[in-house]
């Protein structure tokens, strides 16, 4: 008697279990509605949620950051939203008071950097002083901030949304053995590079985190804290400057093109390289390259060939994405 009853319990339980669509993603109805800002920051969750999150991300991938003013379009996007996962550090000011405005009441703007550093080791520099309140934001460039970025991506996501919580966390996992394999990349490539040489001058300051973790010196950056274009003074000084150091190249980005850079390199007698970048992924969305870590392996590729270190060290990196290519994933162009 006692085993017929246990036979119809499990029939009754395998039948619910198969009404249940069983341990299957949910429906595309019920996947979080995850909304963040620049693309580099989406890529990272990107790495953590996968296609079980719906993911957007509203500054267009190429755009300044510093200055983007969303559309009322966004609006919209953020209405929808169930976590809005912004890197703070007074960033993206126009897009999280929208946030704050729209938002429904349950859900939750998620401050990344705030998160990650505390005051005293923000940095303020020449295109971030500390008399404008806004420490320099680019924390995502180097990638320990960025493992922490995902990590408190998993723990949000997990919160929200516990049944995938197996998927987040191996997600994070692997992103995590990732961003250790780049860090060690990165390591290897820039000790490649002569000591002299380890410096960085760049046009738009997004280095500044970086650096420091791989005996790098950020000597100087060109744009000026109004985003305007240095004075005639200050293109003199950066020349001198870049002379007394002995510098071989100095850095640009396609973001932020500038002829100034151009005047500083020839008048100095370095190479000017304008392709780093900070928050423009390369290749296409769902290219394989088109992901964070392909961001960092091509800038310091780029810097150490420039520099007089070895590139193959991380050229060949594998730049994919943990949950595959990011075809599922709406970030604004
Ligand atoms: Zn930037």
């Amino acid at each position: 008697m006692k085993q017929v009853k246990l036979l119809i319990g499990l029939f009754v339980l395998s039948g619910l279990i198969t009404a249940c669509g069983g341990t299957a993603a949910p429906a595309a109805s019920q996947k979080l509605n995850v909304v963040s800002t620049v693309s580099p920051i989406t890529n990272i969750i990107y790495n953590v949620g996968g296609d079980r999150i719906n993911l957007t991300g509203i500054i267009p991938e190429g755009s300044d950051s510093h200055t983007f003013e969303p559309a009322p379009s966004d609006a919209k996007i953020l209405a929808q939203a169930d976590v809005i996962f912004v890197n703070g550090l007074k960033l993206e000011e126009p897009t999280v008071k929208l946030a704050e405005a729209n938002k429904k009441a349950s859900a939750e703007i998620v401050q990344l950097g705030e998160q990650t550093i505390t005051p005293d080791q923000y940095i303020y520099d020449f295109s971030f002083p500390k008399e404008n309140g806004s420490p320099n934001p680019h924390l995502w460039m180097n990638p320990m901030n960025a493992l922490r970025y995902a990590e408190i991506a998993r723990d949000t996501l997990v919160k929200r949304d516990a049944a995938n919580a197996d998927y987040y966390n191996k997600n994070y996992a692997a992103f995590k053995a990732r961003i250790e394999a780049l860090d060690q990349a990165i390591k290897d490539a820039i000790a490649s590079i002569p000591e002299a040489n380890r410096k960085l001058l760049t046009y738009h300051d997004s280095f500044a985190y970086f650096a420091p973790r791989y005996g790098m010196t950020v000597i100087g950056a060109i744009q000026p804290s109004d985003f305007a274009e240095p004075s005639a003074k200050e293109v003199a000084a950066l020349i001198q400057q870049v002379k007394d150091e002995k510098v071989p190249a100095i850095f640009g980005s396609e973001v932020f093109p500038s002829p100034v850079l151009d005047q500083i390199a020839k008048e100095a007698g370095a190479v000017y390289v304008d392709t780093l970048r900070d928050d423009d992924l390369p290749g296409q969305p769902g290219d394989a390259n088109h992901s964070y870590l392909g961001i960092m392996r091509d800038d310091v590729a780029t810097m150490t060939k420039a520099l007089g270190g070895n590139p193959a060290l991380i050229a060949n990196f594998d730049t994919a994405n943990v949950p595959g290519l990011d075809k599922t994933v709406q970030q604004q162009q």
